[in-house]
């Protein structure tokens, strides 16, 4: 009798589920990722979805041409319906992710597509200076670049799509999407709703873009087209660097490794519920959610108590080794060389699902598996993006320091600290040289839930632009008044 996985069934209860509280049939019967219908929700036809690229840009470049002729005004009245829909239709896309892509949790996606609704910059992050001096008025605008070419992840699908449409159309740009191709219907979903919100609002009828069946020609063809003036690329390395040896200008925002310290002065019950919330959100996707912990070994056991009471499962040196070789597989380079490599099946899965592979059976009142760790423990040197969490042992703030830097790789993207001292926080504060670093807090408050500040989805660490809102999409130009228009 042929039997039927735990995964299989997770995915076709996750599917039936998501169609039900969409009171709709789901776009496509099949589970496998690339045979997803892209092209239509329940029937309705998405907007602007094509199967080839050059026409996906053409498109978008009618649609940025539509709203260089709108005001400033017209342009907000977009992105409010955007932020509107966005947050009425959050659930089905919430749904619609975890079925299509296996990953995260439904609940903390839809949380996601609320913080991208509400915190996202709009038009009043376009800023306007001026000079004036002895020789006249020189007036800085910020101006879109025309049509920006967007790649975006498989973890964060319609978060991304929604959060780079909100900044880039504020800034005045079209845009054409190559999403994740394990996300396609997620992400098409949402530049369907980018587009509709747009032709509610006076805009267009299209000014995002997506393809049918997003490839590596199709990036490749949007990389090198004359239309295309700014590559956005969110995702891991190898995309990142792509996009950089494109000839254009591009936004790379690239994997993490973030590591957390808890020195001896922290709150440590607060920082065991903080890591642990933080570590499980989303199931671990968001690039800047805990990877790996570095405690001072006079608290440690104190915080991996605390851990357990809030859900964590630890396991053994022996358990952790058998786990570390599912949960990563061996990939041949193209130079010969082996490398290990996360194994997808096991990205963003529940904490009980990933034990279940290593025949431990919990239930899913466990949120995430931790273990003691070395420091070159695979679990502490690999971007596993799945509900594990490694705790090495240290001895002081020199060796927290010295190996949490190790670890994040040079990556100099997110990092988190639990301490009471000020003169530890700012010393690893400088020493890591990330982009985000977040104090004692989950690590989603450096993101704006729960933290100060706007939000994004792309962080653009290897390029520069750190937390990207509108006005990383915009170029500068100068325009200037030689001897006049001063009123002084
Ligand atoms: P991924 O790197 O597998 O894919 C990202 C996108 O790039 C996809 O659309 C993919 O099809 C495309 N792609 C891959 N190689 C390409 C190439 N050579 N040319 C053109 N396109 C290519 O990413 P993922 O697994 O979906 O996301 C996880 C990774 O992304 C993690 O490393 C995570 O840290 C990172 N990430 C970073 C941020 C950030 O803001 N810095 C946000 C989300 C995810």
């Amino acid at each position: 009798m042929a039997t039927i996985s735990e995964e299989e069934i997770r995915r076709i209860v996750a599917s039936v589920v998501s169609g039900m509280a969409a009171k709709k049939a789901m776009p496509a019967e099949s589970t496998k990722a690339a045979e997803w219908d892209s092209t239509q929700y329940h029937g309705r036809r998405l907007i602007g979805i094509y199967s080839d690229m050059n026409e996906a840009i053409e498109n978008a470049n009618a649609g940025y041409r539509a709203v260089r002729a709108m005001t400033v005004e017209q342009r907000e009245k977009i992105i409010t319906e955007i932020r509107r829909l966005t947050r009425e239709e959050a659930p089905i896309m919430a749904e619609l992710g975890v079925a299509e892509t296996g990953m995260g949790k439904v609940e903390h996606k839809r949380l996601k597509h609320i913080l991208v609704a509400d915190k996202t910059p709009g038009t009043e992050d376009i800023v306007s200076s001026a000079k004036t001096g002895d020789s006249g008025l020189t007036l800085i605008e910020m101006a879109p670049f025309g049509v920006v070419g967007a790649i975006t992840p498989s973890t964060n699908p319609s978060e991304t799509v929604i959060c780079n449409s909100i900044g880039m159309i504020a800034a005045g740009n079209g845009v054409v999407f190559n999403p994740h191709p394990n996300a396609i219907a997620t992400s098409n979903y949402a530049v369907d709703l980018v587009n509709r919100a747009c032709k509610a609002a006076g805009g267009p009828d299209i000014l995002v873009c997506s393809m049918v069946k997003p490839t590596l020609e199709s990036a490749a063809v949007m990389q090198s087209h004359p239309f295309i003036r700014l590559l956005v690329c969110t995702g891991g390395p190898g995309v990142v660097k792509a996009v950089l040896s494109s000839g254009k200008k591009a936004i790379g925002a690239g994997a993490g490794n973030p590591p957390v310290i808890v020195d001896d002065t922290a709150d440590v019950k607060k920082a065991a519920k903080d890591i642990i919330d933080g570590c499980t959100f989303d199931n671990n996707l968001p690039c800047i959610a805990e990877k790996e912990v570095f405690a001072f070994d006079s608290i440690a056991d104190q915080l991996i108590a605390g851990m357990k009471e809030n859900g964590a499962y630890q396991i053994t040196a022996e358990q952790a080794a058998r786990l570390a070789s599912v949960v990563l597989v061996e990939k041949k380079g193209k130079d010969g060389r082996v490398s290990k490599i996360v194994n997808r099946d096991c990205v963003g899965r529940d904490a009980d699902v990933i034990l279940d592979k290593i025949g431990i059976k919990v239930g899913k009142e466990v949120r995430c598996i931790i273990c003691e760790a070395e420091f070159n423990h695979d679990f502490v040197q690999h971007e596993l993006m799945m509900p594990i969490l490694p705790i090495v042992r240290v001895s002081d703030i020199d060796e927290a320091i010295d190996l949490a830097v190790k670890a994040e790789h040079g990556n100099r993207h997110t990092a988190h600290m639990h301490s009471k001292n000020i003169d530890n926080l700012s010393r690893f504060a400088k020493a890591v040289e990330t982009t985000i670093f977040v104090k004692n807090a989950p690590s989603y408050a450096g993101i704006g839930f729960g933290g100060e500040g706007h939000t994004t989805f792309t962080i653009a660490g290897p390029t520069g632009e750190g937390i990207t809102s509108a006005r990383s999409f915009t170029r500068q130009r100068r325009c200037v008044m030689a001897d006049s228009f001063r009123i002084i």
